[in-house]
Formats: C-alpha cells, sequence, structure tokens
C-alpha cells in the first residue's frame, strides 16, 4: 500500500534519516521499533505528509505522496497523532469536530459522528468538559476520535501511549486493535515499548542510526536479531563473545570463555561470532545432573539474585563465563537459591542464537 523508497533527511548537515526503504502493507499494524533519537519521529512525520525528505519518494498505492498540495485530498487519507497529546483549550466536543467543521459538514451530522466516536473511546458524556483537564489517557483518547472522525485509511501514531499508566495504555491498545480490525485502518506506530510491539504489531521494523536495521514477524526479530545492538535493544539477557571451533553432527561448537556450547548455525567454522541465549530459555537446578534433552550443561555457582517482579534473575558463574537464568520466586525456595551454591544450568542447541561479529551478518 505504502512504498518507501531509500528516504533520507538532513537537517543541519546530519542525516536523521539515511535510507529507509519498506512496504506497509494494506490492514496492517506495521510498528518502528528502537532507542530514542534514531528517527522513527522524523520518518513518521514524513509518512503523516508534515514533512518532505531530502531524498527518495514515498508511494501511495503506486503514487508520488512527498509533494502534495496543502489541500490535495489524498492528505484525508492520512490521519497522525501525536506523540504530546495536544489537547487545545475547549472543550472535548470542540476538539474532536475540528477537523469535521474545517470540511464544513452540517451542524446535525457533526453531533451524530461525534456522539458516536465519544462513545467509542468509553467517554460518553464529557461533551462539555474542558479538554485541558483531562487525564492523559483521556486526552490521548479525544486525540484519536480527533483524528478518525475525518475517516482516514491509514492512521500514523507515534509513541502513543508513551507517559501513560498501564490501564489507560491498555485502553489505547484496545482502541487501535478496533481501528485495524473493525475498521481496517492501516496503522503505523513507532514505540520505545518492546513488548507493546509485541501485543499489537503484525510486522516490526527496528531503526538504528537513521535505518531500518531489520524488519520482519515480531518472532523473526525477537528470536533472531541480526545484530549485537538489535540483541541487548530487545533485551536478550546474555550476550557471549565466541568462536567457531568445529562442526559436529550438525552442530556448530563454539568456544567461549574456555567453555564448549553447541548451537544450531550455518556460519562456517573459524569465525568470530557472538552468542545471544535468552534467561528464559536457560533451565536451573541443583543437585545431581538430571536426564534432558539439552545439549548444553553446564555447572556453576550463584552469584547474585535480582528479582524481576515474579520472576528473578539468577546470576551464575563457570570459570570466567557469566550467565543469567530465569526463575520463579517459587523455584528460588524449593531450591533454597543463595550466592555461593552450585548449580547446573541446561539450554538446548535451537535456544543459542548466532550473530556474526562485526558486518551484521543478515542486518539489511
Ligand atoms: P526518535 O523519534 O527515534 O526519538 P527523532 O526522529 O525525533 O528520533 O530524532 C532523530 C534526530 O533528529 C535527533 O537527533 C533529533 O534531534 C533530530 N531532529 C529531529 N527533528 C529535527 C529538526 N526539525 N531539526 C533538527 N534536528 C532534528
Ligand atoms: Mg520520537
Amino acid at each position: 500500500m505504502i512504498d518507501i523508497r531509500n528516504i533520507t533527511k538532513e537537517f543541519d548537515g546530519n542525516y536523521v534519516l539515511a535510507g529507509v526503504s519498506e512496504t506497509i502493507r494494506k490492514g496492517e499494524i506495521f510498528a518502528i521499533i528502537g532507542p530514542s533519537g534514531q528517527g522513527k519521529t522524523t520518518l513518521l512525520r514524513i509518512l503523516g505528509l508534515l514533512e518532505r525528505p531530502t531524498s527518495g519518494q514515498v508511494l501511495l498505492e503506486g503514487r508520488s505522496i512527498i509533494h502534495l498540495s496543502d489541500n490535495d485530498p489524498v492528505r484525508r487519507r492520512i490521519g497522525m497523532v501525536f506523540q504530546n497529546h495536544i489537547a487545545f483549550k475547549d472543550s472535548v466536543y470542540n476538539n474532536i469536530a475540528i477537523g469535521l467543521r474545517y470540511r464544513r459538514f452540517g451542524k446535525d451530522e457533526i453531533k451524530k459522528k461525534l456522539l458516536q466516536k465519544l462513545d467509542e473511546i468509553g467517554l460518553t458524556g464529557y461533551e462539555n468538559r474542558k479538554a485541558t483537564t483531562l487525564s492523559g489517557g483521556e486526552k490521548q483518547r479525544v486525540s484519536l476520535a480527533r483524528v478518525m472522525i475525518t475517516g482516514p485509511d491509514i492512521l500514523i501514531l507515534d509513541e502513543p501511549t508513551a507517559n501513560l499508566d498501564p490501564v489507560s495504555t491498555e485502553v489505547i491498545e484496545n482502541l487501535i486493535r478496533y481501528y485495524n480490525k473493525e475498521l481496517g485502518t492501516t496503522v503505523i506506530m513507532s514505540t520505545h515499548d518492546l513488548v507493546q510491539g509485541q501485543r499489537l504489531a503484525d510486522r516490526v521494523a527496528v531503526m538504528m542510526n537513521g535505518r531500518f536495521i531489520q524488519s520482519g514477524t515480531i518472532f523473526d526479530v525477537f528470536t533472531r536479531p541480526c545484530s549485537v545492538d538489535v540483541a541487548k535493544f530487545i533485551g536478550i539477557g546474555n550476550i557471549l563473545p565466541g568462536k567457531i571451533i568445529r562442526k559436529e553432527n550438525g552442530l556448530s561448537v563454539i568456544l567461549t570463555h574456555d567453555i564448549e556450547i553447541h548451537a544450531i548455525s550455518d556460519i562456517p567454522e573459524g569465525t568470530m561470532v557472538r552468542l545471544a541465549i535468552r534467561p528464559e530459555e536457560i533451565t536451573l537446578y541443583t543437585g545431581p545432573a538430571q536426564l534432558s534433552s539439552a545439549r548444553n550443561v553446564i555447572s556453576g555457582t550463584v552469584t547474585d539474585i535480582r528479582p524481576f517482579g515474579i520472576i528473578s534473575l539468577i546470576g551464575v558463574k563457570s570459570g570466567d563465563l557469566n550467565l543469567s537464568a530465569q526463575v520463579t520466586w517459587q523455584s528460588i525456595n524449593e531450591l533454597d537459591l543463595k550466592p555461593g551454591i552450585q548449580v547446573v544450568l541446561s539450554f538446548k542447541a535451537p535456544s543459542v542464537h548466532i550473530m556474526q561479529e562485526g558486518n551484521h551478518h543478515g542486518c539489511l
């Protein structure tokens, strides 16, 4: 539906966008994730027709949209909600009605559409409230209604739940899902919240240094990060340097801190690599080795216990190798885990993700 072709954007001699390409499909939720300052907002403002790229093209159903005049009807197909919800010092009603008045809809029609939108966003009865007195979550709902009331088929959202509490976040996420699934709206959004990307998006792209470094399904990106930077950003707890020292029974054997780890990889023997192992993929037990299909079994000493809500990360040291494993608080009690005790870690070969060092093997 939208073809983004090699977009760059320069501000004061700096390239904030350094060549972004992607195809957004009709009806999908596409999320741009990445640390702050990487160009997400700049790209969304270009797609929202608020900014023009320095070079490159944006095609909507094959037609270039980067030089549309201010009153081109194609602009109506695209609605954008900004990161800092703007509420005008006026009633909720007038805040939402702006776009329809601008388009010279009749009073009765505006009222009918407006009451329906208020119901949709769960703010029935709020029409006369001053918008500036609403909570952050309510203001964001009003911003969504203001944009959606004009009927765009593409909705652009810049960090729609930044600074909102979990309950308001859920309300906004449900509205985004509703607009996407029930109204068929194509959604392009940015978020620094990975879990939100996981909850909402059909596809994600990771933006770093003004480029999409990786894009794909949530599963692709979250299980197969293309580089150490992406692996760190998506929060893979264990990232280790290593070298592929041999191939054995279809597996790669990687030496890291004098310990051999078995993994699945087609990277050739002799290559320097990085390993990424999620703490949630590592099983921890005490006592004698248990019968397990896991290819990797490492014994070590507990160094520290870091609680994260109902789960904890257990730091384990084996020689020079440090790994974190995730366990529940119940296991901590049952196994009587504390610093200094001996434990065994096990994980399967497919749980080890291999990245090639340096050349960002597999990145865009
Ligand atoms: P993100 O949304 O990923 O945090 P932004 O697109 O907001 O990133 O910003 C990326 C970079 O571009 C930042 O370094 C920011 O300071 C710079 N930038 C954004 N807009 C402008 C502008 N209008 N003038 C100059 N620099 C800008
Ligand atoms: Mg931003």
